[in-house]
């Protein structure tokens, strides 16, 4: 039984990184996996997982939506498929948001926290909903999580300004707790719209709550953090991170963190080159 899981585990892991290299080889313009010996040693023929990744002559956007298919299959925890975003501008987008009453949340907040950053910015970056500094100021990332964000951002060579900020909800749930599934339904199309419109490269997600509701998975943040997800059938990658507020009261976490934001510099670095 041990070893069966373990062997689940692995095949979990291994599916995971091929994702994230069809994804890298898609975003540096690799048109088409060649068939051959090696790749069909790989993929082909062995049964179970390996049969639904296809290598012949399908395109990589088929081949990454097989990927993506068995993925989810794969994984107990998914919850909801991801779709396509809307498009629309995020003028549009806050027009349709207006003064959202979707949710109980709206009823203690004190503004609506849409968002802030580069309307066209590559990096993109989505917490989990606004505390009580965001709340006043109706900007997201203001408070001490906030200016460490910041230091984050300038430490892979970016400023604020470059990048995208929002959550999950924006609106603060009381006390600053979690955002319950209601109200995380309710929100997310509009961060959705927001993703459609700003078509990001990359979406850092902080915290496990934020990674859940972007990626739809239940696991824990520890079993996705650190290497890149694809976000639905959408050409963006997400990492999973730690929040900066759970850094600062671990601050232990910040090599992790570090580490996966010199990926993310990387990753950023490679696709401006491509562009
Ligand atoms: S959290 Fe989102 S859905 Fe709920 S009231 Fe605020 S803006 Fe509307």
């Amino acid at each position: 039984m041990a070893s069966e899981m373990s062997i689940e585990k692995k095949k979990g892991k291994l599916i995971n990184d091929i994702i994230s290299t069809l994804n890298y080889l898609k975003q540096r313009g690799v048109e088409y996996i060649p068939d051959g010996p090696g790749v069909r040693a790989l993929f082909g023929g062995g049964g179970g997982v390996a049969d639904e990744i296809r290598v012949a002559s399908e395109s990589p956007k088929e081949i990454l939506k097989s990927t993506v298919k068995s993925t989810a299959h794969e994984k107990e925890e998914q919850q909801t498929p991801m779709v396509e975003p809307p498009k629309m501008t995020l003028e549009e987008a806050i027009k349709k948001l207006g003064d959202c009453k979707r949710c109980k949340l709206s009823n203690s907040r004190k503004n609506i926290v849409f968002g802030a950053g580069n309307p066209n910015a590559t990096l993109m970056f989505v917490g989990e909903g606004p505390g009580r500094d965001e709340d006043e100021q109706g900007i997201p990332f203001v408070g001490r999580a906030g200016k460490l964000l910041d230091k984050i951002i300038e430490a892979i060579d970016l400023k604020r300004s470059d990048v995208y900020i929002a959550n999950i909800v924006k609106c603060r749930p009381p006390q600053n707790r979690n955002p319950e599934p209601d109200e995380a339904s309710a929100c997310i199309p509009f961060l959705m719209d927001q993703i459609g419109a700003i078509k990001p490269k990359i979406i850092v997600t902080l915290g496990a709550v934020a990674t859940q509701h972007l990626l739809g998975t239940k696991g824990s943040l520890g079993s996705v953090r650190g290497r890149f997800h694809p976000l639905g059938q959408m050409e963006t990658l997400v990492m999973p991170t730690f929040h900066p507020a759970y850094l600062l009261r671990d601050p232990s976490k910040k090599r992790e963190a570090w580490d996966d934001m010199k990926k993310v510099r990387d990753m950023y670095n490679q696709l401006k080159e491509g562009d």
